[in-house]
């Protein structure tokens, strides 16, 4: 067992106060791994105020001497880099080649990325006899969640940082792993005290932080549910918040569109991680005229994932992060079924080992737009198929949730599918399998979030913009 059971403050790993804790399991093998401290709230305000107390330096670094620290922690994680990538294969349960790519490469990559965008994002603008500078907002709360945690938390902080903010960070409880490594990283790199914070805790460790008189913006990643009431709490005292929740993505599969590749982009991205992806497609969109041969070929494509132990390189989908969360999967799978659905993998589904918070994945036809699988993120292994008749029909399934994260549009035509992706109400559109870009925004409309993590957008979310005006 490792015991998370010291936060970083001021500078310094101090034992935790309280003795609440959450126990943490290998989603694989369901052994107990690790204990997470729930920081209490004088260990969030020791935070809070030692990151006030930064704040005015850590502002008045230059630009250059503030990426130089980001290039530091991301050298020092990147020696930790076998150890966090197995930490989030026992905790998550993502494959381990993907976990290494995606869950640790990807984010020191996007350490770096931060600092060599910094200057440019940071650099004051004139309009007519107006100097615009962009000001840090000041001590920012940040608070994340467990699918994707080292991408998640180098987001607002890599970001943050960069625009000149000081931080309190409040990882998820359910995957530490890389949160250990990264409080190490921050002491190597030699960071001035206060600037980053990290208290460990659940949900009320986090109410905590939310509601803190010395929090100016607070960044949450998560859960649409949670996301409203931290905006409710913030906007109360006008905080500002950046918010990136949940998704019920769609993908258009136009009629000339090249059903193979529909379907293997539909099925990879849908079981990705498990499922346990915020962006993922999890509705796709097809003709009706063509279901029969959708329908054919997902089957085949869905038995050919193998589901399995994520350190085995064979296996496609690893476990659910929780048997918590293996419970609500399977029971909105079990609700689709009452509901009378397609259930397209009925008997072609992959074995699911024994022991482990494995689910099988799921794939239902003929979803009405109004059904709960159509509407409702499971965060699992679950894809509901959706038909239209016209193009206009196909637009308007794909904006029918409250959600509006990202999609995708297939089409033998480029040009064709970009004006289908204009008239839907999503933050990130790929046409024809386009790859995650991460330099570009990213983020939701409607109840998927207010705001922009990624590449220079993502700084400037933590920046105030001030106009001085010169005199004529
Ligand atoms: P969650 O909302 O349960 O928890 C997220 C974090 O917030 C955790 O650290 C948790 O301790 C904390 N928290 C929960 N309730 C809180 C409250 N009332 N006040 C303060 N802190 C609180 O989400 P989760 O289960 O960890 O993550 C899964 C969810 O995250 C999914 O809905 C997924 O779509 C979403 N997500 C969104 C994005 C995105 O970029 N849009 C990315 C990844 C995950």
């Amino acid at each position: 067992m490792i015991h998370y059971n010291q936060h970083l403050i001021d500078g310094d790993m101090r034992t935790a106060t309280s003795a609440a804790t959450t126990t943490i399991h290998d989603s694989t093998t369901e052994a107990p791994i690790a204990s997470v401290a729930h920081g209490s709230a004088s260990e969030v305000d020791a935070a809070v105020v030692a990151a006030r107390r930064a704040f005015p330096h850590w502002a008045n670094t230059s630009v250059d001497e503030r990426a130089s620290y980001l290039r530091a922690i991301a050298d020092a994680l990147e020696a930790r880099s076998d150890r966090m990538a197995d930490a989030v294969v026992a905790e998550v349960g993502t494959p381990l080649k993907l976990a290494r790519r995606i869950q640790v490469q990807a984010p020191i990559a996007a350490w770096r990325a931060a600092a060599s965008l910094a200057a440019d994002a940071l650099a004051e603008m004139r309009v007519a006899h107006s100097v615009i500078t962009k000001e840090p907002v000041g001590v920012v709360a940040a608070i994340t969640p467990w699918n994707y945690p080292l991408h998640q938390i180098t987001a607002k902080l890599a970001a943050a940082l960069a625009a000149g903010c000081c931080v309190v960070l409040k990882p998820s409880e359910l995957a530490p792993g890389v949160v250990g490594a990264l409080c190490e990283a921050v002491l190597e790199a030699r960071l001035p005290r206060g600037v980053l914070n990290i208290v460990h805790g659940d949900r009320a460790t986090g109410a905590a932080l939310v509601a803190h008189p010395g929090i100016d913006m607070v960044s949450f990643t998560g859960s649409t549910a949670a996301g409203k009431q931290i905006a409710a709490t913030a906007g109360a005292e006008l905080k500002r918040v950046a918010l990136e929740l949940g998704g019920k993505s769609a993908s258009i599969a136009l009629p000339d569109a090249d059903q193979a590749m529909v379907v293997k982009h539909a099925l990879s991205s849908c079981m990705l991680n498990s499922g346990q992806t915020c962006s993922a497609i999890t509705r796709l969109i097809v003709p009706e005229a063509q279901y029969a041969a959708y329908r054919e070929q997902l089957r085949e494509g869905v038995a050919k994932l193998r589901v399995g132990d994520p350190r085995d390189a064979d296996s496609r989908i690893g476990p659910l992060v929780s048997a918590e969360h293996r419970r609500r999967v399977q029971a909105y799978i079990a609700r689709a079924e009452q509901a009378g659905h397609d259930d397209i993998a009925i008997d072609v589904k992959p074995d699911v080992p024994p022991r482990g918070y494995f689910v099988a994945p799921a794939i239902f036809g003929r979803v009405p737009i109004g059904a709960e699988l159509a509407q409702e993120e499971v965060f699992g292994p679950v894809l509901a198929v959706q038909t239209y008749s016209t193009e206009d029909e196909a637009v308007a399934l794909a904006n029918g949730t409250a959600y509006g994260l990202a999609g995708a549009v297939w089409s033998a035509s480029a040009e064709h599918a970009q004006r289908v992706a204009r008239r839907m109400r999503a933050g990130q559109i790929d046409i024809n399998g386009a790859p995650f870009n991460a330099l570009a925004p990213f983020g939701g409309f409607g109840a998927s979030g207010i705001g922009r993590e990624g590449g220079a957008f993502g700084i400037e979310e933590f920046v105030e913009l001030r106009a001085i005006q010169l005199a004529q």
